[in-house]
């Protein structure tokens, strides 16, 4: 109000605001407001300057505006598109009781203690089993166990990437990636958006700027949903190849197809050994077990391994075994059966809700697995407006600027369709036309 009436932009009001938050001046609490901090009342902070203390931290230009753009809607009844949940009504909790039930003398009294860094060799055993009927052959060896694949993702780019190494990633990608990489001190260079794979674009890349690694989430992409074909899976193997490209092949949504199975991995593809690819159950069963894995060569894996050693000595033992059990006792792979026509179901009734309440302003594509609908908007839109608008409207979504690496792009937008069922997800979505309606006529 204030800004309005003093004709101030809602952007420069904005920045005002994350500027003197991140001086501690004022406080967002989540759902209530933004209040004064007050300095005359003792905090239980006291008087440190941890400012002064604290090791300089890379800080993303964009990570604030973020933080800012979506953390904003957070009234009760909003219907939140924005997070990659799964539906937690899903999660198999009987099942995995009742094996776990049945298993829970395989695990021993030694396999609570601490155990190699590399993860609970049963359960590295056994995702080399699983991974060999979807084509990708590793032994064990290979295979190390992390605490979600962000950690994967994590160990990755610190055991490669110092200041001022090139990476190449595709452009919009998923927001944790550019964290990672950017946190790093990462040069990112960008391959765009499209229904192929610019291999001259990125042999440029290679020739001129020789990357230390790509990133890629080759199948059901975050947040395109596009999947590379394997005419161009092919294509970037052979490449690599010959310029000893490191790929890291980030996998969380291959197995949650809806029409028919995802092509081959590049793993599965990877002649020269430079692939490593991250898996993770977060997507597929559940995220609180925070279980990935790293398939990679032997010289890779132990590196990662001693990148984890300083970080947790090794993932959670436990949640090692539970998923041991899930792919044993087969609920893994039930799961996966029952949830493809869930979402399958979930990701039509977002697009047939697109298509009714949102034909003049969204265009779309139908994503043929994954978590997500990228949505372009047909007109001009200022992301902050956008996003005041939604919380206003009571429906939360990731603004599209959030998947690139310079901020520009701002008329497009990331929704789950894998959270709420159908009935939530047509609101939602009846929502976001009214409020993109609102926005157009103003
Ligand atoms: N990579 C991608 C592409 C993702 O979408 C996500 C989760 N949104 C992750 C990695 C992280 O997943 P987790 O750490 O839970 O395995």
């Amino acid at each position: 109000e204030l800004a309005k009436m003093l004709k101030i932009s809602r952007t420069t009001t904005l920045s005002s605001y994350r500027l003197l938050e991140e001086r501690g001046l004022i406080q967002s609490k989540m759902g209530s407001g933004t209040y004064v901090n007050d300095s005359t009342k003792p905090t239980v902070d006291g008087s440190m300057a941890w400012d002064q203390l604290f090791s300089p931290q890379y800080k993303s230009p964009m990570a604030s505006l973020l933080r800012t753009l979506i953390a904003a809607p957070t009234a009760e009844e909003t219907i939140s598109l924005a997070a990659g949940m799964p539906d937690p009504s899903f999660y198999p909790l009987d099942l995995i009781e009742l094996a776990f039930t049945k298993r829970k003398d395989d695990f021993t009294r030694t396999d609570y203690g601490y155990i190699a860094t590399e993860g609970y060799f049963p359960l590295r055993q056994a995702i080399a089993k699983w991974q060999s009927q979807f084509g990708s052959q590793a032994t064990p060896d290979q295979i190390l166990i992390v605490s979600g694949s962000q950690q994967g993702l994590y160990l990755t780019v610190k055991a490669f990437i110092e200041q001022q190494d090139y990476v190449i990633v595709e452009s919009p990608t998923y927001l944790g990636a550019i964290q990672a990489l950017e946190a790093a001190g990462a040069r990112i260079l960008t391959l765009p958006d499209s229904d192929h794979l610019d291999l001259e674009l990125l042999e440029d890349y290679l020739i001129r700027y020789r990357p230390k690694l790509m990133y890629t989430i080759p199948t059901f992409q975050n947040p395109t949903g596009r999947v590379m074909s394997l005419d161009d899976r092919q294509a970037l193997i052979e490449l690599a190849t010959r310029y000893r490209l490191v790929i890291i092949e980030d996998d969380p949504y291959s197995l949650l197809y809806y029409e028919k199975p995802a092509p081959p991995s590049l793993k599965s593809l990877d002649t020269y050994g430079g692939v490593i690819y991250i898996g993770t159950f977060s997507k597929t069963l559940l995220p609180g077990l925070r279980t990935g894995w790293v398939t990679a060569a032997q010289p890779v894996i132990n590196r990662l391994a001693q990148e984890k050693q300083h970080v947790d000595l090794h993932s959670n033992n436990l949640a090692q075994f539970i998923l041991l059990v899930c792919i044993e006792e087969n609920i893994l792979a039930d799961h996966l059966t029952k949830v493809r026509s869930e979402y399958k179901k979930r990701r039509d009734a977002m697009v047939h809700a697109l298509r009714r309440y949102c034909k003049e302003t969204i265009d779309f594509s139908v994503p043929a697995g994954g978590f997500y609908i990228w949505c372009k908007i047909k007109h001009p839109i200022s992301v902050t407006e956008l996003m005041h608008r939604a919380a206003v409207s009571r429906v939360a979504f990731v603004p599209g600027i959030a998947f690139y690496t310079n901020g520009t792009h701002s008329n497009e937008i990331r929704l789950c369709f894998a959270t709420h069922n159908e009935e939530l997800l047509k609101e939602g979505i009846r929502r976001i036309g009214q409020l993109l309606m609102t926005l157009s006529t103003n």
